[in-house]
């Protein structure tokens, strides 16, 4: 893998290192202050440099210098992952080089190549590095992670781990199961970037206890019960979530309190409701991103397609907005008759009562409006029939509630572990 940090850019990394940490320390008002002036250079730099931004904003008759508070966004339009797709080459700012590029899985939508510049790898390591030491990481700590791009110069990166700092396990993509928990065991890692469903095809393989590692998950819509109980089965230190993706990077941290902290100062987040209008506290909307820090493919007002609920203010003190219970990808929840929606989390909550091992062996598919089917594979028929009456139950929806042995490949209308 290629390095992409050369030693000259080595002040940009501490500066902007120092800058991230700096603005944990802000008020409301001077955060608020700070976000404003990434968002007015943001924006000002789309119109002038990306023909989509340009002409979408003269159609909407609005110019960069009328963004004045954090509230004029809304005078931008959304962009949808539908037309960020037929806009693609437009949105491209030709004139910033694309150091990395990554196709996005395509799991409930068609892939989206996303194209990164130089400095958004630096502000995601920044962030990177930020959420590690709020839940406790230290430079001397070490953390592992799959390995996707790498940013150290192997000559500083070598230089620094010799003296025990920023210890990282970089795991290649195409690991198996048993090399990944053969390498976390060797390594001892304090943290374990991953995901859901990583973790779920791991857990065949871990044989023992791993009270000094904390699993951080993302990527996935996960509860805070899943996350619980994954810990205490397995005896990890603490599992928690982080939320991101791959379009704008970390966008939220689960702080101590169990709520998530957007990092609005690096990609500042709305949370509209089915208006546009902005939320009140507890309620739940679509999240719209802005990415301060990605000028190869700047997203602007973007609409990535989750779901969350506007917590406001959190009580472990952090002036960061902080939500909860997101959900990834809205396709995954479950529309009944008469616009009645079944959120994921409602059945993930019945699924958590399996054992953990079994979580992946479940399907929950809609395939009409008024019928949702449950498939498992090589569990218990009794669970299955018992999560059924639940689910019957409590949504009165399942009019044809069979289970059966036959696997279904994933498609878009279904929740999926
Ligand atoms: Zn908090």
């Amino acid at each position: 893998m290629e390095s992409y940090l050369k030693i000259t850019q080595a002040p940009y990394l501490l500066f902007h290192l120092a800058e991230a940490f700096r603005n944990l320390k802000l008020t409301k008002k001077e955060l608020e202050k700070a976000i404003l002036k990434k968002v007015k250079r943001t924006v000002n730099f789309a119109y002038h440099n990306t023909s989509y931004y340009h002409n979408i904003m003269k159609k909407s008759r609005i110019r960069p210098s009328e963004i004045r508070c954090l509230n004029d966004m809304k005078k931008i339009p959304t962009l949808s992952r539908d037309e960020l797709q037929k806009n693609y080459e437009n949105i491209i700012a030709k004139n910033i080089k694309c150091v990395y590029s990554h196709k996005t899985s395509g799991t409930l939508n068609p892939p989206i190549k996303i194209q990164y510049d130089k400095n958004y790898l630096i502000h995601d390591t920044c962030l990177l590095l930020r959420q590690l030491t709020i839940i406790g990481y230290t430079p001397r700590m070490k953390f592992a992670e799959f390995k996707e791009y790498q940013l150290e110069n192997s000559i500083i990166r070598r230089l620094l781990n010799y003296f025990g700092f920023f210890r990282k396990l970089e795991l290649p993509a195409n690991s198996t199961p048993k090399e990944i928990i053969q390498k976390l065991k060797e390594f001892r890692p304090h943290f374990f970037i991953t995901s859901l469903s990583m973790i779920l095809t791991l857990l065949g393989e871990i044989d023992e206890s791993m009270p000094y590692l904390t699993l951080i998950i993302g990527g996935e819509t996960s509860t805070r019960k899943m996350r619980e109980k994954i810990r205490d089965v397995v005896g990890f230190k603490n599992v928690l979530e982080w939320y991101n993706c791959w379009e704008c990077g970390h966008i939220a941290y689960e702080c101590e309190c169990g709520n998530l902290h957007l990092n609005s100062d690096y990609n500042f987040v709305e949370l509209l409701d089915k208006n546009g209008e902005p939320l009140s506290e507890g309620e739940r909307g679509e999240v719209v991103i802005t990415c301060l820090s990605n000028f190869r493919m700047p997203l602007i007002r973007y609409k990535l397609g989750d779901l969350a609920i506007y917590e406001g203010k959190c009580e472990c003190g952090s002036n960061l907005p902080s939500i909860r219970d997101v959900i990834i990808r809205k396709n995954n929840v479950l529309k009944l008759n008469k616009k009645r929606l079944i959120f994921p989390e409602k059945i993930l909550e019945l699924i958590a009562d399996l054992p953990v091992k079994e979580w992946n062996k479940l399907q929950i598919i809609q395939e009409r409006d008024s019928s949702i089917k449950i498939f498992g594979k090589d569990i218990d028929e009794t669970f299955l029939l018992k999560l059924s009456n639940i689910i019957n139950s409590q949504f009165k929806v399942v009019k044809k509630n069979k289970f059966k042995k036959k696997w279904i490949p994933v498609s878009s209308r279904m929740v999926s572990f």
